[in-house]
């Protein structure tokens, strides 16, 4: 019988979830839609000092707000359970006791002073730190004496010391890592709590994991756990290691390239299919294809295509994504948005108002927040006249006549809508034999300070021909006679 695929992300709750902890989960839960198989989430929070309930959280949210649902994991309860690592500690001293009784882990009472110090000889000797073994022969009654004197003990892993350990990686083929490089490392520590190898190892045998796709920084401890899958007699899962994110500086991804919380982009006003895209993009192509859905995602993801090199992040171009995908969502999406923005920037206003604002600004929007600037002059008489656009638009022959004339005309004007403004700008641009440009540019400039804007008929119906008679009246007085 062909195994079920179960994948999982293990993200440990010590800081928020950066954007590298989006990727990973993106591409296990892809994997796993695509093979019909099942996606976990796993909380690794035994490191205790610096697991916190607001990482967790973060975690949690962060995924959310992608919809990369987990089928197991908190809050949806399954048949591995339980889902947070310190809730399987006895699951882990268990196994740790069963490697001790086959006498393939051993019991060490070395002290952390001790091992420092054997660090600093092997540093000063160039050597690689290694741990040497020395507690491997301590006798039974060696080893009860130690423990009635108190002394704290941890469970070390009794590794073969010669040979060499393949890593079948299906992203980067077969990595060779030569076992006496590594040492007897520590699986057990001393309070009890299981280290990350050892919990990982033992977590994804019991979860039925099938399949572990995790970022590259982990590919070094991958030969450790396969040693330990050996020494279990466990078949070990299929192994993928991701490339890293990079900032555009070519160093990892940290806190100095911006935003690198997964829900600090929701913030920041980008889409969530948004980033799912981009970030899908960065290790992984399908041709030039720029643009996935979902359910393309899905469709077209293969672990193959995923490339070797690390991925460079680059603000601009999800920028870019993000502009495309605000353009197709639902004007009532959009205005949901955007609402509690002007609501906070402009105080009380009309919902009526706000929609139709929000509407001719949508194909302008690059992030969401954009709105607030870019819709300013609707809300607020409070604006500068673009200093250049003046000198170019208001000190003409032409501007204040058209001013004038474009304020007499549309002061008439019932009903004061599209479809009857625009012939108005026309007839005048006529009249005067001058391009339609001449007529536009110093009325889109009296209305909105600047020049850009939506178009400026919908600018003017959305004014209103209130404000926009007291900004035409405004501006005519501001130019010279
Ligand atoms: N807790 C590890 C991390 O957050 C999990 C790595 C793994 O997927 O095995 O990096």
């Amino acid at each position: 019988m062909v195994k079920k695929i179960r994948v999982r992300i293990a993200p440990s709750p010590t800081g928020s979830p950066h954007v590298g902890t989006a990727y990973t989960a993106l591409f296990n839960y892809i994997f796993a839609k695509k093979h019909k198989g099942e996606f976990i989430l796993r909380i690794e929070d035994t490191d205790r000092e610096r697991s916190t309930l607001e990482a967790n959280r973060a975690i949690l949210q962060g995924l959310d707000w992608l919809g990369i649902d987990w089928d197991e994991g908190p809050n949806i309860d399954g048949p591995y359970g339980p889902y947070y690592q310190t809730e399987r500690l006895k699951i882990h001293q268990d196994y740790a006791q069963q490697l001790l009784k086959e006498g393939k882990a051993y019991y060490c009472f070395c002290t952390p002073e001790e091992l420092e110090k054997k660090r600093k000889e092997a540093a000063e000797r160039k050597e690689a730190p290694r741990y040497d073994g020395r507690c491997r022969k301590l006798s039974e009654a060696e080893i009860k004496k130690l423990e009635q004197s108190g002394k704290p003990k941890v469970v070390r892993f009794l590794l073969p010391p010669i040979g060499k350990t393949i890593v079948h990686d299906i992203i980067r083929g077969d990595v060779v890592f030569q076992n006496e490089l590594l040492d007897d490392f520590v699986i057990l520590k001393s309070d009890g709590f299981p280290t990350y190898n050892f919990a990982c190892v033992v977590d994804d045998h019991t979860m039925e994991i099938s399949h572990v796709i995790r970022g590259d920084d982990h590919l070094s401890n991958t030969p450790r756990q396969i040693l330990l899958y050996q020494a279990f007699g466990w078949k070990a899962p299929k192994f993928a290691h991701l490339p890293m994110i990079l900032g555009k500086d070519k160093a990892r991804m940290s806190k100095r390239h911006g935003a690198t919380s997964v829900i600090a982009y929701k913030d920041i006003g980008y889409l969530p299919e948004a980033v799912l895209n981009y970030i899908a993009r960065l290790g992984w192509g399908y041709g030039d294809q720029e643009i996935f859905s979902r359910q393309e995602l899905i469709d077209k993801f293969s672990l193959k295509g995923v490339g070797k090199n690390p991925a460079v992040f680059d603000t601009d171009k999800l920028n870019w994504l993000n502009g495309k995908y605000i353009r197709e969502i639902l004007p009532e999406r959009l205005i949901d948005l955007c609402e509690p923005l002007l609501l906070e920037a402009y105080g009380k206003i009309d919902f009526k108002y706000l929609k139709k604002v929000v509407l001719i600004c949508h194909d302008r929007l690059v992030l969401i927040p954009d709105i607030v600037t870019l819709s300013k002059y609707f809300f607020t008489d409070d604006f500068e006249y673009d200093p250049e656009a003046v000198e170019k638009h208001f000190k003409t022959d032409y501007a204040k006549k058209i001013l004038a004339s474009l304020k007499e005309k549309l002061a008439k004007l019932d009903p004061f809508t599209k479809d009857k403004i625009e012939p108005i700008f026309k007839d005048l641009a006529k009249d005067l034999g001058v391009k339609l440009g001449v007529v536009i540019h110093p009325c889109r400039l009296a209305l909105t300070g600047t020049l850009q804007s939506p178009p400026m008929y919908d600018v003017v119906e959305v004014l209103g021909k209130q404000k926009v008679n007291q900004r035409l009246v405004k501006a005519i007085d501001s130019l010279p006679r």
